[in-house]
Parts: C-alpha cells; structure tokens; sequence
C-alpha cells in the first residue's frame, strides 16, 4: 500500500484531490495546525466533508502525524502538560475522523538524563492509553534519526517503550528508512536491507511495524541528522526501495513518502516506487537506472 504526505491547503478534504490526483492507496495529513498550541474544536460538518471526501478517493488508510511541538519527553513540566493535552486531542481528531494510525516522535530529553526522558514518556503513553476510551486509532512511535537529543533512534529504545507500555492493540512502530539509516542501520542494498530488518525483528519485532516512512537521506550513514531526499537521489541507493517495495511482509504496511518539495516531487517518486515494485528479480547495476526507469514505458503500476 503507497501514499505520500499530501497538501492541505484549503483544507483536510483537498488532500484527497491530491491523493486521487497521484493514486495514493493511503496517505498522510496533520490533523491540526502544526506549528501552534490552540486547536479549535471539530464540528460535526468538518467529520462529515472529509469522510465524504475520503470515501470518493483510491485511499484505504490514512495516517496522521503528531507536530513537531509535541514533546512527552520534556524536562520542562509545563511543555510536558501542553504536550500530554495536545496529544489527547490529536487522537481525539485522528478518532473522529476514522484515521488509523497516529505516528509520533518519541520526544527529545534536552539537557536531562535519556533515562529520565525516557520514563517520561512512558508515563505519558501510560495516560493517553487510560484515557482512550473506544477510540480506534492507534498511537505508532517512529524510529527517529537521533538528531540533537531526541530518544527513539535505536531499536532497544523502541523495544523498551513498547514493553513498558505493553500494549500491542494501541501502539506500534514507524519505520523511517532514512531515519535508521542516520541512526546507524545500515540498510543499504538488499543484503544490508534484510539484515537491519532481521535486527529490527529480534529487539523490536517486525509484527509492531504498522507504518513505513520511504525515504531517501541526504545526510550520510551514522551522521545522525534527519533530512529527507527524493528517491534515489540520496545515501540509500534503489536495491532498498526495491527490496523494500517487493517485500511480501509489508504489502498491507501503509508506505508514506515524505519528501520536502510536496507537489511534483511526489508524484515523480511516487511513479518511480510504482516501477520498482513492478520489476521482479534484482536491479542491474547501473548509473543511470533512476533515469532510465523514468523515461522508460508507460507507468503501469
Ligand atoms: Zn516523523
């Protein structure tokens, strides 16, 4: 299943234009303004335009992603309040409108101990379960690249937050390809691919994987800085898209791509993953193959 990040400007509804427009099977929105604190509340109508809208669109699943601004793992008890709050509401939204999953980034522990943050955060996921009532959507924590001080870029960190909240029907994991690989997985080529994910299985298992981000990094392996690049364009070369595409145990897995530059850019990589999930077997090795297989055919998949 492949989607993207769609625009919402003009509103929620429009990203099913966009997904409509590109033939995106699932995609991914915020379900609030991202970068203030004040949410208003959802009217009954705004539920009804999206799910109207959702309905006359190619997409299955649909994602949401916690702001940026959202940090469980804060030293600083008033973010931490704001964060905790904020978090309740966006499950509150994503439920309401029927989104599936809801990806957020474990938090980051600033001048304090990791161990700190980390209990933090446990304690936070503890109070958003308690409090969750018969909402459907399920919380995903995302691997994240381990820029600054965030907490969540290695697998036993994962695997210690899922256990200490314990519990599978509401949480699970976002893979982010350029993320481990800034992290220090070398998932580069099919071999290094199944290897990352065969260790991923033993600390975390690949059964809490509910969602993959598909990115391509512009930053180096191991530099442990987060930038996204378009598809073949950075560190992590085609062999893992492709591997990554044709891999049986994801067909079902909601596969979002996130690149920087929204509008042709995604349509452009989204018709390039389409391709290598069509081609069976390995990739030649070849300079020009990104190119090559955009000007080659008609896009079929
Ligand atoms: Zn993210």
């Amino acid at each position: 299943m492949l989607g993207c990040t769609v625009p919402t400007i003009g509103g929620l509804p429009k990203g099913f234009y966009w997904a409509t427009k590109w033939r995106c099977e699932c995609i991914q929105i915020y379900v609030t303004l991202s970068r203030r604190w004040d949410v208003s509340a959802l009217s009954p109508e705004e539920v009804l335009t999206f799910k109207a809208a959702w309905q006359d669109s190619p997409v299955k699943k649909v994602v949401a992603h916690v702001p940026y601004l959202v940090n469980l793992a804060s030293s600083d008890s008033n973010l931490r309040q704001k964060s905790r709050e904020r978090l309740k509401t966006e499950l509150s939204r994503a439920s309401q409108f029927g989104v599936d999953f809801l990806i957020l980034h474990p938090g980051s522990c600033g001048n304090s101990k990791k161990e700190d943050a980390m209990k933090r955060t446990i304690e936070a996921l503890h109070a958003i379960s308690k409090a969750r009532g018969n909402q459907k959507t399920q919380i995903l924590l995302e691997t994240m690249a381990g820029q600054g001080t965030s907490i969540g870029s290695t697998f036993e960190e994962i695997a210690c937050l899922l256990e200490e909240v314990n519990h599978q029907e509401f949480f699970g994991v976002c893979f982010d390809t350029a993320h481990v690989f800034a992290a220090g997985y070398d998932i580069r080529g099919y071999n290094g691919y199944e290897a990352v994910l065969q260790e991923f299985d033993s600390i975390v298992g690949i059964r809490n994987i509910k969602a993959i981000h598909v990115n391509d990094s512009r930053t180096d392996f191991d530099s442990r800085s987060d930038r996204h690049a378009g598809i073949g364009e950075g560190q992590l070369g085609l062999e893992t898209f492709h591997a990554l595409m044709r891999d049986p145990r994801f067909v079902d897995i909601p596969k979002i791509l996130e690149i920087p530059e929204l509008d042709t850019r995604s349509e452009y990589n989204l018709r390039l993953l389409r391709k290598l999930q069509a081609l069976p077997g390995l990739l030649p090795k070849s300079k020009g193959l990104r190119k090559k297989l955009m000007r080659e055919g008609n896009d079929t998949g």
